[in-house]
C-alpha cells in the first residue's frame, strides 16, 4: 500500500520493499530526528464504562521530521525495529510517558495509568527489565501506574523469552496488555500462557459490530471470557454509538476510540484530566 508522505514522497509500509537508498537515508532522518527531539506522545484516553471516568491514557508516537513532514508510526516503527533504533526511541517513549503520568498525579485526585507499546526487539533486547525499572526510579512512578502493551505477534519466535521476561515485569506490579486481539492469529493458548492483566480487543472486532447487536454475540464472548480470567478488557477503535451500547451490555471494562477522544497533545490530555475532576 502506497501513501503520500509530508512532503508529497511517496512511502511504503513494509519497509522491506523500500529501496535500499531510501531505507539509509530514512534511517538517517530517523537517528536525526532522536537527537534532535523531532518526536512527541500523544495520549489516548480510556474510559471506564462503570464511572465514566479516564481510567489511563495509551501514548502514541508522533514524529514531525524537519525534513518529510508528519510521518505516522506505522511508516517508521518497523524501520526502527529493524534498525535497532527501537532501543533508544522506545526508551524515550517510556521516559517521556512516565514523567507525563507523573506530573498529572502530582497535581490531580484522579490517578490514571499510562499504557506504553513496547517492540519485541525491545523487550528481548539487552536489560529490558533493569531498564524500565530505572525509568520508574528516575521518575517516581509506582509500577501499578504503568502498562505495557505487546502483540502476539512477537510470540511467533521467542514466546518462552516473551514470557519469561513479562512475568518478572508483572512480578514488579507493572501491568500488561496484549494489544490487537483478535487481529490475524489470536490464539487461546497465549491467553493462558502469558501474564497479561488487560486485554485489548482490536478494532477490527469492534467495527463489525452491527446494528443489530444479536447478530454478533464473539465480541461479547471474548469480553466475559477474558473477565472471567480475572483481566481487565479495553476495546479498542471505539467510533460509534451502537459499539458502546453493545460494549456496556457485554461489560467491558474501557473503551478507546475516536468516539471519545483521538489521541491527545500531552498539555490537552491534562486539561482533560482536570475537566473530568472538577
Ligand atoms: P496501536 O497500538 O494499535 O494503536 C492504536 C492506533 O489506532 C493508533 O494509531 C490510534 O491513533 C488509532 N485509533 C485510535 N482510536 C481509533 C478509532 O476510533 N478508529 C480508528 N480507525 N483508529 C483509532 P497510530 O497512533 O497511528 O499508531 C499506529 C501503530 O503504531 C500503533 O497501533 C502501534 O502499533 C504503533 N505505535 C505507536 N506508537 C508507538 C510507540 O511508541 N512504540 C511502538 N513500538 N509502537 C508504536
Ligand atoms: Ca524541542
Ligand atoms: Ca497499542
Ligand atoms: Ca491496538
Amino acid at each position: 500500500t502506497k501513501k503520500q508522505g509530508g512532503n508529497g514522497l511517496a512511502f511504503y509500509d513494509a519497509s522491506f520493499s523500500m529501496p535500499l537508498q531510501q531505507r539509509a537515508d530514512m534511517i538517517r532522518l530517523l537517528r536525526y530526528g532522536l537527537e534532535n527531539e523531532e518526536f512527541e506522545l500523544h495520549y489516548q484516553p480510556q474510559i471506564n464504562l462503570e464511572n465514566s471516568r479516564i481510567e489511563g491514557f495509551e501514548a502514541l508516537i508522533r514524529w514531525n521530521s524537519s525534513e518529510l513532514g508528519r510521518i505516522p508510526p506505522d511508516q517508521f516503527i518497523r524501520l526502527a525495529e529493524e534498525s535497532h533504533l527501537i532501543i533508544p526511541m522506545g526508551e524515550w517513549v517510556l521516559r517521556t510517558a512516565c514523567k507525563f503520568i507523573r506530573g498529572i498525579h502530582e497535581s490531580e485526585e484522579n490517578k490514571p495509568i499510562v499504557s506504553v507499546n513496547v517492540s519485541v526487539v525491545q523487550l528481548i533486547g539487552h536489560r529490558f527489565e533493569e531498564r524500565v525499572l530505572d525509568i520508574l526510579r528516575e521518575t517516581g512512578l509506582d509500577p501499578c501506574y504503568l502498562e505495557l502493551e505487546v502483540t502476539e505477534s512477537m510470540m511467533i519466535e521467542s514466546m518462552d523469552l516473551v514470557a519469561d521476561k513479562l512475568t518478572r515485569l508483572k512480578e514488579y506490579g507493572i501491568n500488561i496488555a496484549l494489544d490487537d486481539f483478535g487481529r490475524g492469529f489470536s490464539s487461546l493458548s497465549h491467553l493462558m500462557r502469558l501474564p497479561i492483566t488487560t486485554l485489548k480487543i482490536d478494532k477490527s472486532f469492534i467495527e463489525h459490530i452491527p446494528e443489530n447487536q444479536e447478530d454478533q454475540p464473539l465480541t461479547g464472548l471474548i469480553i466475559q471470557l477474558a473477565k472471567g480470567m480475572g483481566m481487565k478488557v479495553v476495546a479498542e477503535g471505539v467510533e460509534k454509538y451502537v459499539q458502546l451500547d453493545y460494549l456496556k451490555k457485554y461489560e467491558c471494562n474501557c473503551i478507546q476510540g475516536f468516539l471519545f477522544s483521538k489521541p491527545l497533545p500531552a498539555l490537552i490530555a491534562r486539561d482533560w484530566i482536570k475537566a473530568f475532576s472538577l
